[in-house]
C-alpha cells in the first residue's frame, strides 16, 4: 500500500510559506509504515527540532486505477478519511534548500495519523467540506475544500497518468493554511465535517 500526497493544493498555504502558486502539484509519498489511529502517540525522533501538523482531506481507493478521465475518477474512491500530514519542518526547508528530497522529513514512523475511513457516499460534496485542526484544543488551521488550487477529480485523473493507484492505496490532497509547530506534551486533533477525526498526543522519543 502506498500513499502519494499531493503538496501546495491551497492558494492560502502556498502564501504561507512563501512558494509560488504551482502549474501543477508537487507530488510526494509517505511509506505505510508512518500510519497511526486515533489516540496513539505522534513520537517526536531525537534531533528533529520542528515538527508541524497538516490536516488533509484523504482518499481511499476502491479499485485500480490508471488513465481515467475526470468525469470518471470519483468512481475509484470507495472511502474518505482525515490525515494528518506531520512533517518535520526544519529538515523538509534544509532538504529544499539542498535541492534534496523530502522523503524523510514526511516519512518518519507516527508522521501519518488517519481517521477511521467512512464510505464516499458520505457527503454530498467533496469540493465543499470543512476543515479544521485543533492543537490544545485552540484552532490552528481552518479552511474548506472549495479552496483547493487542484479539485479532487482533477487529482485522481493527473496522477493517473503516470503512477496506478492499487485498491486501498491512498492520496492525501494538500493542506489549508495555518501550519503550525507541535510539541511533546500537545494534543492535535484534525477534523473534518461529515468524515471525522483523529486525535493524537505528541510525545519525544
Ligand atoms: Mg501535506
Amino acid at each position: 500500500m502506498k500513499i502519494v500526497c499531493i503538496g501546495w493544493n491551497y492558494k492560502s498555504h502556498v502564501s504561507e510559506l512563501k512558494s509560488k502558486l504551482p502549474e501543477v502539484p508537487t507530488i510526494f509519498f509517505k511509506p505505510s509504515s508512518c500510519m497511526i489511529k486515533d489516540g496513539e502517540a505522534i513520537i517526536i525522533p531525537k534531533g528533529v527540532t520542528n515538527v508541524q501538523h497538516e490536516v488533509e482531506l484523504a482518499l481511499i481507493y476502491g479499485k485500480d486505477c490508471k488513465h481515467v478521465s475526470e468525469a470518471d475518477a470519483m468512481g475509484y474512491v470507495s472511502h474518505l478519511a482525515v490525515f494528518n500530514d506531520v512533517s518535520a519542518r526544519d529538515l523538509q526547508w534544509k532538504a529544499r534548500d539542498e535541492g534534496n528530497t523530502w522523503d524523510l522529513a514526511k516519512g518518519m514512523d507516527t508522521f501519518g495519523p488517519m481517521s477511521d475511513p467512512v464510505p464516499v457516499t458520505a457527503v454530498e460534496n467533496v469540493q465543499d467540506l470543512n476543515l479544521k485542526l485543533t492543537v490544545n484544543g485552540e484552532v490552528r488551521q481552518e479552511g474548506n475544500t472549495s479552496n483547493m488550487i487542484f479539485t479532487v477529480p482533477w487529482l485522481i485523473s493527473y496522477v493517473s497518468r503516470y503512477i496506478t493507484m492499487e485498491e486501498g492505496d491512498i492520496l492525501i490532497t494538500g493542506t489549508p493554511e495555518g501550519v503550525s509547530e507541535i510539541k511533546p506534551g500537545d494534543v492535535v486533533c484534525a477534523i473534518i465535517d461529515g468524515v471525522g477525526s483523529v486525535t493524537n498526543p505528541v510525545q519525544s522519543e
